[in-house]
């Protein structure tokens, strides 16, 4: 009698035991699915292109549209994308292409008239004005290379045509983006194009660009959202910890997360958001500050 008592002892220690184990398996379970519902990626590059692509723009969007995404944008640093954008929106019937212009040498570097047609094109996919990536003075003189650049700030002053630029970002309801430029000059130019009526502003990978906390806090008190990509993250450059960092600091709200996927050999774009989004929830980031980032801020970027 007392031996059967012990054993029933151990079998309901084993029992709450095994479902303790099946609960917080299960719990696991659902935290590690992450849905890319309402996401949007605000920078993926896709073939064709001069660079090695994993992908061309048509199978991007479909694998986006697939994994059940909001939006992309296509980011081509040499050729407009807002037609590429056009088109691929023809390969899927829920999801939002847009498309924009980087304003490098090969648009004739700040050239307003290549804004003006990019808005112009059929199909109203043209949205983003990079300011110069590549071809940025910061991102040429940094590397100490020789290359020719394009200078957006001359005597502490924006050139006249980027001031054009900005007009007709604020004209289109555009997003300016900073491109490859230096945190200096963007605390310059942001509350130049404030002035002129630019709403949107998104700061390209604003680890990439060397901006300090500083830096980043005076930017967000400049109401500009700045990019996180994940990229960076993968190959090592920035830690997901100094994302954290940043994020905790400055608050989920001035920040956007985006791949910057695309190049050969990489995955595609939804398998880098989905593994960001993993990334930063581990790292203990909360679900509304992942939803404002990788769903919210784009959205309303984007004017969606
Ligand atoms: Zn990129």
């Amino acid at each position: 009698m007392h031996q059967l008592r012990q054993w029933n002892n151990y079998g309901l220690i084993l029992l709450t035991v095994s479902v303790f184990i099946v609960a917080s398996f299960a719990a696991r379970g659902q935290e590690s699915a992450v849905s890319l519902t309402g996401v949007i990626d605000f920078h993926a590059h896709a073939g064709p292109d001069s660079r090695p692509r994993s992908l061309n723009d048509f199978e991007a969007v479909r694998r986006a549209s697939q994994a059940g995404m909001r939006g992309v944008v296509l980011k081509n640093h040499f050729t407009m994308t807002a037609d590429r954008a056009a088109l691929a929106m023809t390969q899927v019937s829920d999801l939002e292409v847009f498309g924009g212009v980087a304003l490098n040498r090969a648009v004739g570097g700040i050239n307003p008239e290549a804004v003006r047609q990019m808005v112009a094109f059929a199909g109203g996919r043209g949205k983003v004005v990079w300011l110069p990536t590549f071809d940025a003075e910061f991102y040429v003189t940094r590397a100490g290379g020789s290359d020719p650049y394009v200078r957006i700030v001359a005597n502490g002053e924006p050139v006249p045509e980027l001031l054009e630029v900005f007009e007709l970002v604020a004209e289109h309801d555009l997003v300016l983006a900073m491109g490859h430029s230096s945190p200096e000059e963007v605390l310059l130019l942001i509350p130049i194009a404030i002035n002129m009526g630019v709403e949107q502003i998104l700061v390209t990978h604003v680890f990439g660009q060397d901006a300090n906390l500083q830096q980043m806090r005076r930017m967000a008190a400049l109401d500009a959202v700045m990019e996180l990509d994940w990229l960076a993250a993968y190959s090592g450059n920035v830690s997901i910890e100094n994302y954290v960092d940043a994020i905790s600091a400055i608050g989920a709200e001035n920040f956007l997360i985006s791949s910057d996927f695309g190049q050969a050999g990489n995955p595609d774009h939804a398998t880098g958001m989905t593994a960001f989004i993993q990334a930063l929830r581990e790292a203990g980031l909360t679900a509304s500050q992942i939803d404002q980032m990788a769903r919210t801020n784009p959205a309303r970027l984007l004017g969606l």
